[in-house]
This record gives structure tokens, sequence and C-alpha cells, in this order.
């Protein structure tokens, strides 16, 4: 079985050895281009949208180019997108991440989703504006945020962070995640950063790594089949 990274930022057409499938994202409008390109190469996948950390200098007309370009690709997703409190600016972070939340419920693509430390608000805005599939990429969240967000069609892509013993939200959301919901990801350029990431899912959900890889890739080809093409 082979691995399956959710979440990356990666621009060459071809996958590593022993990867079925990856989502790469993009976080400025200048990478769009490049996501779009390799989109639909063998077990490419991807999203285009405006990251939280890149809102200060978008053109007017960036929504009407993100909607075109999706309207024109029924393969991309949108992401990444979100919210972060240690970012300025949370008013315009709000409004361009609504913009975009909009544009994946009307074209019916997944929506995915960067949030740090601003869950009540990204709920707020999901809760008037529902994607058709929601992936929580880097997800660390507490058991309270948990069950409200399984209220979605949501997926909860693990990183990095659950490699790292003292990181206890995050290793204590994945075994509280349904199994059927669990993603892996790098959110890196480099999908072979995902391998010791389902190692250490490995070690704390005590299940064979090939039973992980094989969970993660039914959910990611579940999720796939939603919203991933209008
Ligand atoms: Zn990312």
């Amino acid at each position: 079985m082979d691995y399956i990274d959710a979440h990356c930022h990666i621009t060459a057409s071809v996958l590593p050895h022993g990867f079925a499938a990856v989502i790469t994202n993009s976080a400025r409008m200048s990478d769009w281009g490049s996501v779009a390109r390799i989109v639909g190469a063998g077990g490419i996948y991807g999203a285009i949208g405006v990251h939280p950390w890149y809102i200060s200098d978008l053109p007017d007309d960036w929504s009407q180019k993100m909607r075109q370009l999706l309207a024109r690709e029924p393969a991309l997703a949108v992401g990444e997108i979100g919210l972060d409190k240690y970012h300025p600016d949370m008013p315009h972070q709000i409004d361009v991440f609504k913009t975009q939340i909009q544009m994946a419920r009307d074209l019916g693509r997944t929506a995915h989703i960067h949030c740090v430390g601003a869950w009540g608000r990204v709920i707020e805005v999901l809760n008037d504006i529902t994607p058709p599939a929601i992936v929580f990429h880097g997800f660390d969240a507490s058991p309270e945020m948990l069950d409200r967000l399984l209220r979605y069609n949501a997926y909860f892509s693990f990183g990095r962070a659950i490699c790292n013993p003292a990181r206890l939200r995050a290793r204590d959301a994945l075994r509280l995640v349904p199994k059927n919901r669990i993603l892996s990801e790098s959110d890196s350029d480099n999908p072979m950063d995902v391998i010791p990431v389902v190692r250490s899912m490995s070690e704390i959900l005590s299940r064979p790594i090939t039973g992980i890889k094989k969970t993660i890739y039914t959910n990611t080809m579940e999720l796939l089949k939603n919203g991933q093409t209008a």
C-alpha cells in the first residue's frame, strides 16, 4: 500500500516512489498557475486559494480570477485558505476566507483549511456557508472543537506535529478523530516527510503501518470523490 500526502506544496509533476497521491495547495495567487499545470498528472490533485498569511497585497480582481480558474479546471479544490490569529488584520482575513468558502460551496469543491487560534470564527463562517467537503489541515484542536467540526463533511489531516511527544493536543486529537476521517500530510515541498508522520500514527494508534496506510488511502479516495471534481 502506497503513501498519500493530503496537504503539501509541491510544484513537481512526478510523485516520489511509493506514493499513490498528493494534494498540493497554493498559498498565494502566484502559485495558482503552477498548481493548475500539474493537477491531473498521475496521482496529483490540487487546490488554489489565498492563505491568510498572504492577503495583504491582493489585486482588486483576485476573487474574479480565482473563480474563473476554478470554473475552467473542475479538478481543482479550494485551498489553502483560513484564519490565523498570529497574523494581522483579522477582519480582512475573514473577508478573504468567506469569499473563498463561498466559491467552494458555489462550485462544489472541497475547502482545505488552515486554522490557528480562530476556531470560533471559522465555525461562524462555515455555519453560514458550508462547502461539500472540508479538510482541516495540521489538525490539533480540542475534543470540544472536534465535536463541533464533525457536524460537517470533514476530514482531519495530521502532519509532523504528531511526531513530537510534547504536542499532546495534536496526538490526542488523532486518537479522537473517527478512523474514516484521518488523513496524513507533509505540509512541505517534499511528500517523503509523510513517512515519519505515518510511523507516528502507527505508534499513537497502536496499529500496524500497513493498516494505517490502507485507512488513509481509503479516506483520501473517499474525500476525492466529494467535491474535488465539480
Ligand atoms: Zn500548507
